[in-house]
């Protein structure tokens, strides 16, 4: 990994510079909570000044610009005896700013998913390549848990990563692009105090964070198969499936076709899909393999901490709680996992 300093005054340059040639989605606040507390979001940007770094987190994850809520597969169109059949990927250069290393440790897992060997999406690969990554290091923030998921740091998957140290930002370089992009503004080599500065920031970072017992997880959920602590969370469960919406990692879907009336038009559809949706795991003939919240709930935490660890050897959860933050009924991993640990121990 290269190193370089980047002065305040010269990363606004090298923002203002990218925002006159590419989008750019940054950490923006889009209001308060009923506390006062500020909400923040990943939206485009047009100016530096709109740009809040020192944002906690954001309500919806980065997952929106790689793989959207909902978007056309392949358009048909009928048209004189003819089939006509148009497939788009997006192409277009992307900058996002800001991004936490949970986040960006989320795309790494996507990437095994939806950019691996058996199953590569071309609709996602093509966004992730076309997407210029500045992530950013972060005190935790409330709830977060990525130390306990190894996901608190990160060493690639981006083009360039920040960590501030007051006056000044220290510049991880993990790419060509980011490199490249990088000769855009005045940088220098980091110095013996820089380099102290830095390590003394991560320190502080890691002492933050609060400890949360994942140690043999896989194992402890297939003891705890039957346990009532499923039943006691899914008595609460809504089904509304915001918890899948906002995870940085939940990539199930659906696909549809929409036809026009007069059969001249089609589209596949594909889009974002719950677990917790009632009719998830419904198939043909009416069977539905998890009718009842419980098991669907149980699959959700199944696939993110024991089925992903079968398949890539980590979990596929990042720890960022968004799914703690959003749900409703009060639901989320770490009282579910503490639970369980709990159980276990009795
Ligand atoms: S957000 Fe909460 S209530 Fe909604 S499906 Fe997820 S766990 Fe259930
Ligand atoms: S399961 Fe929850 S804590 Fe884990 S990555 Fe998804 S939203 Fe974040």
């Amino acid at each position: 990994m290269l190193f370089k300093v980047l002065g305040k005054k010269e990363f606004t340059t090298f923002i203002e510079l990218l925002l006159n040639d590419t989008e750019v989605i940054a950490p923006k606040q889009v209001g308060v909570d009923t506390s006062g507390k500020p909400l923040h979001q990943y939206l485009p940007v047009q100016a530096f000044t709109e740009i809040d770094l020192s944002y906690e987190t954001t309500e919806y994850s980065a997952k929106t610009y790689f793989l959207p809520f909902r978007e056309n597969l392949s358009t048909c169109s009928f048209l004189d005896m003819v089939w006509d059949r148009q497939i788009k990927y997006r192409v277009q250069p992307r900058a996002i700013i800001g991004l936490h290393a949970c986040d960006i440790n989320a795309l790494l897992k996507l990437d095994k998913v939806l950019a691996g060997d058996r199953f590569p999406s071309p609709y996602y690969i093509s966004r992730r390549k076309n997407t210029f990554i500045v992530g950013i290091d972060h005190d935790p923030c409330e709830g977060g848990f990525c130390q306990a998921v190894g996901a608190d740091v990160v060493t690639h998957g981006f083009d360039l990563y920040l960590t501030d140290l007051e006056d000044r930002y220290f510049v991880a370089i993990n790419s060509e692009r980011g490199f490249n992009v990088l000769q855009r503004v005045k940088t220098r080599e980091p110095t013996a105090r820089d380099n102290n500065d830095y390590l003394d920031v991560r320190r502080r970072i890691a002492g933050q964070f609060k400890p949360l017992e994942v140690h043999n997880l896989p194992n402890l959920m297939d003891i705890e198969f039957e346990s009532k602590v499923w039943k006691k969370w899914a008595d609460k469960c809504l089904s509304c499936g915001s918890c899948a919406m906002v995870c940085p990692t939940c990539y199930c879907y659906g696909i549809e076709e929409r036809v026009s009336m007069d059969n001249a038009e089609s589209a596949k559809v594909k889009q974002l899909y719950s677990c917790q949706f009632l009719d998830f795991a419904m198939v043909a003939g009416g069977h539905n393999f998890r009718p009842d919240r419980e098991t669907r709930l149980k699959y959700r935490y199944y696939h993110q901490h024991r089925g992903f660890v079968e398949a890539y050897e980590e979990p596929l959860c990042v720890g960022c709680y968004r799914c703690g933050r959003v749900c409703l009924a009060g639901i989320n991993p770490t009282d579910i996992i503490g639970d369980l640990q709990t159980e276990y121990q009795e």
